[in-house]
């Protein structure tokens, strides 16, 4: 598809969605502000949608997507700000099945920026090969991570850290703990 079809597709879509059902609510959370419950850490991967995994609306996720869900200090800037500043009292982590970040770290051979990606996988997997696992291990190292940067913050020491796997075929997220 040429570039101008896509972007006419991406308005279509757009104008539809300002006559959606959403209206009422987007209009209560623009004026009133923001009070999501929880945050998600999620891959990038356009099969993995929080929002509509968790079935959620406008104003409920506070949703950070990075390709493989790795966490650097833009990331951790983002769980701190939402935490702290907009009351949300729960992170997830969710991992994916079938993740292309994953399976390039298990692969060993990335390069450009994607290797600061698989690098950081690569570290939390460790010796692990099984995908799954791979993809678990990756996401409590994340949990891990979270929970040791913010022991001791005030704003956010009492806020729960979780780690869970959605299955792009199923449908089904199991959380780990
Ligand atoms: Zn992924």
């Amino acid at each position: 598809m040429k570039h101008d079809e896509l972007i006419l597709r991406l308005c279509e879509g757009n104008r539809r969605y300002i006559e959606s059902a959403d209206a009422a609510l987007r209009e209560e959370t623009a004026l009133n502000g923001q009070r999501p419950h929880t945050i998600v850490i999620a891959c990038s991967d356009s099969r993995v949608i929080p929002e509509q995994i968790f079935d959620a609306s406008l104003g409920e996720l506070f949703v950070i997507r990075v390709a493989g869900n790795v966490l650097e200090e833009h990331q951790l800037g983002s769980v701190e700000y939402a935490a702290a500043h907009l009351g949300c009292e729960l992170v997830i982590v969710l991992g994916h099945t079938r993740c292309g970040a994953v399976a390039a770290a298990l692969g060993g051979h990335a390069d450009g920026f994607i290797k600061s990606i698989t690098d950081e996988i690569a570290a939390a997997i460790g010796e692990e090969r099984d995908p799954l696992r791979a993809c678990e291990k990756n996401v409590l190292f994340a949990v891990d991570r979270i929970r040791a940067e913010f022991a001791a913050h005030p704003e956010i020491e009492q806020v729960s850290v979780t780690g869970a796997v959605y299955d792009v075929l199923e449908g089904s997220v199991r959380f780990l703990d």
